[in-house]
């Protein structure tokens, strides 16, 4: 076999490297497998390390195309302990993985778009396309402006201001449709069939979906080549919770960290909640339903890895849950407010499900936990509308300024008594 290539998830017939994203025996999804062999014959931790601090440091574990070079520093994105955060949620051990600073669009859709745009260039496309929820439209507009790619943007028409800008300003052509989600994504499907278009997350899927794993990768070394007990992600089509566990998987078959459990926790929005209300109910199958949500990222109601997500979670000891947009917006401004991180309603809803674990008994205090922040609160304003007033405007004068203070602290006081 060539260093990678696509398998059926459950045939296990292999298709070569190929625009496709489906068995034609079977209808299953297709993932990409590699030589393992070959990768632990010589990547070891100490030359990972000497590479530079970015997602290409894992390339042996992603879909590279021979002599592929990257020209952008996508990924590596901080790890950062929370104990603020932790004291609120009676959490001793939390992390944070934050994806709200990914570059070039600040969410963790560069990673799978990086990788995505390297296999449409080595199938010969010169234009690129996707169905989206949002961070996928921007990441794509915006590396297809850098790599030199014509893209088309597929979007529900009713998505944030902040996430259509977000695409127009790369000159991408961002197609409005009057629809939901999964409508978009249906028609993205038969479009791919009738133009030689490489679509992201359709033809393209099984290499796009790999980039995912360099959250786990990223995870496990700077956690000092060690797995954390739990990892809390938030789900939309359910496929990033299933990389990071084949990413830790993987690095476990390397030799590169030692076997361990971990605990794989999804979170979802209750407005759009298929796979973590399979996953309470003790289905392995998700009924789909219509979003109607503010995680406007995550309201993906028909989600194609829910079976594999599902089961990543019960079969590793985990659980999901889900939060109301309330409470996805106070946890918005918890994270805000505890550690300096603004993210966007997805972020919201992983920061409120894992207050519920907590609260739950779900999750132990004394373990590592990691949190997922897969995108930036920039891109998301228009849920905290109406949340805080700007005070009118005081003269640039010292004793406008001093008679402010008093008014201020005596507001305080009041509220405070
Ligand atoms: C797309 C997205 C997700 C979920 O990704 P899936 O792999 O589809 O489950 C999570 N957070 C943000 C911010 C996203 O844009
Ligand atoms: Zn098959």
């Amino acid at each position: 076999m060539t260093r990678y290539e696509l398998r059926c998830r459950e045939c296990g017939k292999t298709w070569g490297n190929q625009p496709r994203s489906i068995c034609d025996d079977c209808f299953s999804p297709l993932e990409v497998t590699y030589d393992y062999d070959a990768v632990r014959a010589h990547l070891t931790r100490e030359r990972i390390a000497q590479r530079p601090p970015n997602m290409w440091r894992y390339a042996e574990l992603l879909p590279l195309p021979e002599n592929y070079h990257p020209s952008l520093p996508v990924g590596f994105t901080p790890l950062v302990s929370a104990p603020n955060l932790g004291k609120q949620l009676g959490a001793k051990r939390l992390c944070i993985k934050n994806d709200a600073v990914c570059l070039p669009t600040l969410s963790f859709k560069d990673r799978v778009v990086a990788v995505a745009l390297a296999n449409a260039r080595s199938f010969g496309f010169d234009t690129v396309a996707c169905s989206s929820t949002g961070n996928l439209a921007n990441s794509v507009a915006a590396q297809a402006a850098r790599e030199g790619f014509k893209a088309w943007i597929f979007i529900p028409a009713d998505l944030e201001p902040a996430k259509i800008l977000g695409t127009q300003v790369y000159g991408a052509r961002l197609v409005p449709i009057a629809g939901s989600y999964d409508q978009v994504n249906r028609l993205c499907s038969q479009i791919a069939d009738e133009h030689r278009w490489g679509f992201v997350n359709v033809n393209l899927r099984p290499y796009y979906a790999e980039g995912s794993k360099t959250v786990g990768f990223e995870i496990a070394e700077q956690l000092g080549w060690r797995l954390p007990d739990n990892i809390v992600v938030p789900m939309a089509g359910g496929s990033l919770i299933t990389k990071i566990k084949k990413a830790f998987d993987e690095l476990v078959q390397l030799g590169l960290v030692d076997a361990k459990p971990v605990k794989f926790f999804g979170a979802q929005a209750t407005g759009c909640s298929p796979i973590s209300t399979a996953v309470k109910a003790g289905e392995s199958e998700f009924q789909p339903q219509r979003p109607a949500t503010i995680a406007r990222s995550l309201a993906i109601g028909n989600p194609a890895d829910g079976h594999y997500a599902i089961k990543a979670i019960t079969k590793s000891g985990g659980w999901a849950e889900d939060v109301a947009d309330t409470e996805l917006v106070e946890s918005i401004q918890l994270l805000a407010e505890t550690e300096g991180i603004f993210t966007e309603t997805a972020g919201g809803v992983t920061v409120g499900t894992a207050r519920k674990l907590y609260q739950q008994g779900r999750i132990s205090p004394e373990e590592t936990t990691v949190l997922c922040i897969t995108g930036n609160g920039l891109k998301t304003t228009d849920a905290l509308a109406g949340s805080y007033e700007t005070a009118s405007a005081i003269l640039p004068k010292l004793t406008a300024f001093e008679s402010y203070l008093r008014d201020a602290v005596e507001t305080q006081e009041t509220v405070e008594v």
